[in-house]
């Protein structure tokens, strides 16, 4: 809004009133909404006031026809007007330098000097980004006459006068400290917190008493889709802005029963960045075409594209080359692969194969119904209490006739890191097979196929980061040379007749039909995505929020936490004393914390700890300490009903 200058160096007395009145709407519903600075129209009596008192103060000149005009025996200036309120200047008559709105500012005072000894200035020129205000601003000091708050108020009542929402005995200002002193904006230590005065002493809530509180601490390094990989490299491993990466995922920005979504489900499934959504999308704007077969453009887009990702996946896994990647449905599919093609090729009555007690369905199912088909052994490596593999009673099982060692890198029940590299080692050296079961490991820490050394490796995209429907196999490229495909058709075949089938080397001998082309190329996009984060930086923020949490968890009496293993990634099962896991889970999704509850189709590890099921909070890099005290805060809740 623009005001007109009168001729006399003065606004016109509509436009401030309808600057006035602009204020005045944008207020909070209790503030009047209109007023008016003549005397006749003014509709709220603190106006009137105002108004009153600015109209005497100018009323030098009875005779003047205007209530603002100035006195001849003033020289008329060019004021600045801005923001709320008008210049102390113009306010300002006579050779007493006095202001209707400061009272006490106008000793020393020069009307004719553009600095005054009180410290205004008097810029002659509009400048919007250098406001000079008459009323206190504290958003705007740049040019305000320097007079502190106290001063202009008692000043203001001293005189009578008061700003339009002010009452003579308290003002605005005060009025608004005692509303938001009433308000409890933090999360207060309650009786029954262990955080009152126990060994740790301080609560870990908020930023300062938190010793792991990474992600509130480092500002000072952006992360995200708009860093570089310069930034990164050099506080890889130090820092990590857990909100900045959460921007980048735009369903983070979801409310659930009123509440900012938090998402503790990450070892069900991940969130995607926008950027895979984008590259998805981009891939059926530009590029959508059946791979290999036609030789037109956009095949040649759509097999570069996901050819493109194959080579990302090999150097996500540091494979020694692209034939050694298979893009399967996910881990379950690569599983059930190994299964169906070497299982059934290689596999015979008395042979045995191992598995840990700590595994998914995916990894015993395949394996228990080829031992039941074929009349192989199917053997389990036990844990202990908390949940971690048993090496020597491992050793002991291994032996002449054990074809086949699967097992998982972490577990997705309990969060158990498994000494992989020493479970492939043995195994080699008892003659055995070994697959890694990665679905859960690839999103936490760096996982390089050549370093730990297995056979088969399989992951799932959407637990990191990516699509559903797609994921990887690693094999070793003889290996998978050797295999039977699984599923056969076009694609897979260099050659048919009738009288003969010849199939295509890895990886096309294990990808018949058409497949899911799009979303193996948004499995590209979110490997760069990781990349780009940096997965050591991952792991070490991840392994802080984890200890945070676990920390915080295990000071609720009446949580049993189950997986307590000294190496784990990401996992806190647990069961709350009174209530059933469903009612856990409801109580925290009303708060907005999404998390699984359930078997999480890993039964016999559960049952190992004594239980059936468990709340399972899982943990990803876009979680951030508050999201933890979110959660953390409704079980303290929960157990306050009980007990
Ligand atoms: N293994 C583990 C350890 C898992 O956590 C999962 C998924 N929960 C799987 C295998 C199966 O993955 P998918 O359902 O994506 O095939």
């Amino acid at each position: 809004m623009s005001t007109n200058i009168n001729n006399n160096g003065l606004p016109n007395i509509d436009d401030l009133q309808n600057l006035a009145n602009e204020l005045f709407k944008a207020l909070p519903n209790e503030f009047p909404k209109e007023i008016s600075l003549s005397p006749d129209k003014a509709e709220h009596p603190r106006a009137t006031k105002i108004a009153e008192t600015i109209l005497q103060t100018g009323h030098v000149d009875p005779l003047d026809q205007h209530p603002l005009a100035i006195p001849s025996n003033v020289q008329p200036a060019q004021h600045s007007f801005s923001g709320f309120g008008v210049s102390p200047s113009v306010l300002n008559y006579g050779n007493t330098g006095a202001s209707a709105l400061y009272p006490n500012a106008g000793a020393g005072f020069d009307p004719q000097s553009k600095n005054s000894s009180s410290g205004v200035q008097e810029n002659h020129d509009l400048n919007i980004n250098d406001p000079h205000t008459g009323f206190h601003d504290i958003n705007l000091n740049n040019g305000s006459p320097q007079l502190s708050e106290e001063s202009i108020f008692s000043s203001l009542l001293l005189n009578n006068q008061y700003l339009p929402f002010q009452t003579q005995n308290s003002s605005f200002e005060i009025e608004l400290q005692a509303a938001l002193a009433s308000v409890d904006t933090q999360f207060k230590k309650r009786d029954d917190n262990p955080f009152n005065g126990n060994d740790s002493g301080a609560s870990y809530y908020f930023l300062e008493q938190n010793p792991f509180a990474f992600d509130r601490r480092s500002t000072d390094i952006v992360v995200g889709n708009s860093f570089d990989a310069k930034e990164i490299n050099l506080y890889k491993g130090h820092h990590f802005n857990a909100e900045l990466v959460k921007k980048d995922f735009p369903i983070l920005r979801e409310t659930v029963n009123g509440k900012p979504l938090v998402w503790f489900d990450n070892a069900a499934t991940t969130q995607k960045p926008q950027s895979v959504i984008d590259r998805i999308a981009y891939f059926y704007e530009h590029e959508n075409s059946n791979i290999h077969r036609a030789a037109h453009e956009l095949a040649a887009r759509a097999s570069d594209a996901y050819e493109a990702a194959r080579e990302k996946v090999k150097a996500f896994l540091n494979a020694s080359s692209v034939n050694e990647i298979v893009f399967v449905r996910g881990a379950t599919e690569g599983i059930n692969l190994v299964a169906s093609t070497w299982g059934e090729q290689n596999l015979n009555s008395g042979d045995e194969i191992i598995v840990s007690n700590l595994e998914h369905h995916a990894n015993i199912v395949p394996w228990k119904r080829l031992a039941d088909k074929k009349g192989l052994k199917l053997r389990v490596i036990p844990v202990d209490d908390d949940g971690q593999i048993l090496l020597d009673e491992y050793a002991k099982l291994l032996n002449s006739k054990t074809r086949l060692v699967a097992f998982t890198q972490v577990s997705n029940a309990l969060g158990t890191v498994t000494p992989a590299k020493k479970i492939v080692e043995m195994a080699h050296a008892a003659g055995a097979k070994v697959l890694i079961d990665g679905a859960q490991s690839v999103s936490h820490m760096k996982v390089d196929v050549q370093h730990l050394n297995p056979d088969w490796l399989v992951f799932s995209g959407h637990k990191l980061f990516g699509p559903t429907g797609i994921g990887a196999l690693y094999g070793k490229e003889d290996l998978l040379n050797e295999m039977q495909p699984y599923q056969s058709g076009g694609n897979m075949i260099q050659d048919v007749t009738f009288e003969e089938i010849k199939y295509h080397k890895a990886p096309n001998r294990f990808e018949a039909g058409t497949g899911n082309i799009a979303d193996a190329i948004g499995l590209g996009a979110a490997i760069d995505y990781v990349t780009k984060l940096g997965i050591e930086a991952i792991g070490q923020y991840e392994h802080y929020l984890l200890e945070y949490a676990t920390r915080l968890l295990k000071e609720i009496s009446g949580v049993r936490l189950i997986g307590t293993a000294k190496d784990k990634a990401s996992v806190l099962s647990f069961n709350l004393q009174g209530y059933s896991n469903d009612q856990v889970g409801q109580a925290l999704n009303k708060e907005g914390v999404a998390v699984r509850t359930g078997h999480h189709c890993a039964q016999p590890i559960l049952r190992r700890m004594g239980v059936e099921t468990t709340v399972r909070p899982s943990l990803a890099f876009y979680n951030t300490t508050q999201d933890v005290d979110t959660f953390i805060k409704t079980l303290w809740e929960l157990k306050k009903v009980k007990f």
